[in-house]
């Protein structure tokens, strides 16, 4: 299959402060989990969180009026560019369009012509893109016979004739099925012949481990392809672990360079030092780091230090001593507990040189 539209030669458009398409960096995108809560300061808070994880772009379902005008609310002054989820309401669409960023919405869904023009003009007058979401599971009822892939094919199909008709170009689509095989082939065809950005990502994908393996064997594939603009991992675990599922798969497919690797061995029968407790205590802080470093986090003295010898900054430790060490050498020697605060004074000492 000859794919015509890279990603770079994608259309570009603008989600708040966020580039999508053409040449700009890959996104990242989460979605909230839970209802929205009262406390906005909470809710702002959490965006930052995932903010410094690496989430570029954060959705909302937006389930009622009270929620549309909320997120028409936060949409301003959130860290994070929002993209609004509509399911056929078109009045909740023309709620969100006063504050949020993205409004993911399938015009084919909305019903009558002029509410769909309605909602199409007022996000032109305000340069908000949409994003026309197939999922191959819930396809119109007249596509479900076909095989997957064609449904949903020409549920694009259907959908970019009804945005050209009414003049509407700046539209993301992203076409997710619950299979990686089906996900990859799919945005093949599409970028084969539509030059709209790919929001990629396997829907439905599963708990963590099924759900990372089958969207890092399609989003790889399909990145390595110069398919896809924006991602999201979706899983059956909180929004961080999307996030920083989406920023590995990043940064194997070479994408978003810099950053901490985290080097941890794996223990064995040698293993003296709590290697799996201090990774848990420490992998958020260090996924907020930007500078390139790698950091080991070993189980035994004898191995350890060999082993992650080209590690920026390692440690390991027995009994009641923890060792540091900066590429394979000793650096100094503390009490177990005082381990993990020793490590994070490495660890600034390293960024700051
Ligand atoms: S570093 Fe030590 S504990 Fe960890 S896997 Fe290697 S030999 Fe085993």
């Amino acid at each position: 299959m000859n794919i015509i539209y890279t990603r770079e030669k994608t259309r570009v458009m603008r989600v708040g402060n966020v580039s999508l398409g053409g040449d700009s960096p890959v996104s990242i995108q989460t979605m909230w989990k839970r209802a929205l809560p009262d406390d906005r300061e909470l809710l702002l808070k959490e965006l930052r969180r995932f903010a410094v994880l690496g989430c570029d772009i954060i959705r909302f379902a937006v389930p009622n009026e009270e929620n549309a005008k909320l997120l028409a609310e936060i949409g301003p002054i959130s860290p994070l560019p929002i993209v609004a989820d509509i399911h056929f309401d078109y009045r909740l669409a023309l709620i969100v369009l006063d504050g949020v960023q993205k409004v993911r919405i399938n015009p084919g869904n909305i019903g009558a012509e002029w509410k769909v023009k309605e909602v199409l003009a007022k996000a032109s007058d305000k340069g908000i893109p949409i994003r026309v979401g197939i999922n191959g599971g819930s396809l119109p009822r007249k596509l479900r016979d076909l095989p997957q892939v064609e449904g949903m094919i020409a549920a694009a199909e259907n959908e970019i004739e009804l945005l050209e008709a009414l003049g509407f170009k700046d539209a993301v689509f992203s076409l997710k099925s619950s299979s990686a095989g089906n996900t990859i082939e799919v945005n093949r065809r599409f970028a084969s012949r539509w030059d709209y950005p790919l929001h990629l990502g396997v829907t439905e994908a599963g708990p963590m481990i099924p759900g990372i393996v089958k969207n890092t064997r399609a989003l790889l594939q399909l990145l390595g392809e110069g398919i896809g603009s924006t991602i999201r991992v979706s899983l059956s675990a909180p929004e961080e672990d999307e996030v920083v599922t989406g920023r590995e798969i990043l940064r194997e497919a070479g994408l978003r360079p810099g950053g901490v690797d985290i080097v941890s061995c794996p223990r064995c029968g040698r293993s003296e030092f709590p290697v799996h407790e201090l990774v848990g205590q420490i992998q958020e802080e260090l996924y907020a780091i930007r500078k390139p470093l790698t950091v080991a986090v070993m189980g035994c003295v004898v191995n350890g230090p060999e082993e992650a010898r080209h590690a920026d900054i390692g440690i390991t430790g027995s009994g009641n001593e923890a060792i540091i060490f900066r590429h394979g050498e000793l650096k100094r020697k503390i009490p177990m507990d005082q381990a993990l605060e020793a490590l994070r004074e490495e660890i600034r000492e390293a960024i700051k040189e």
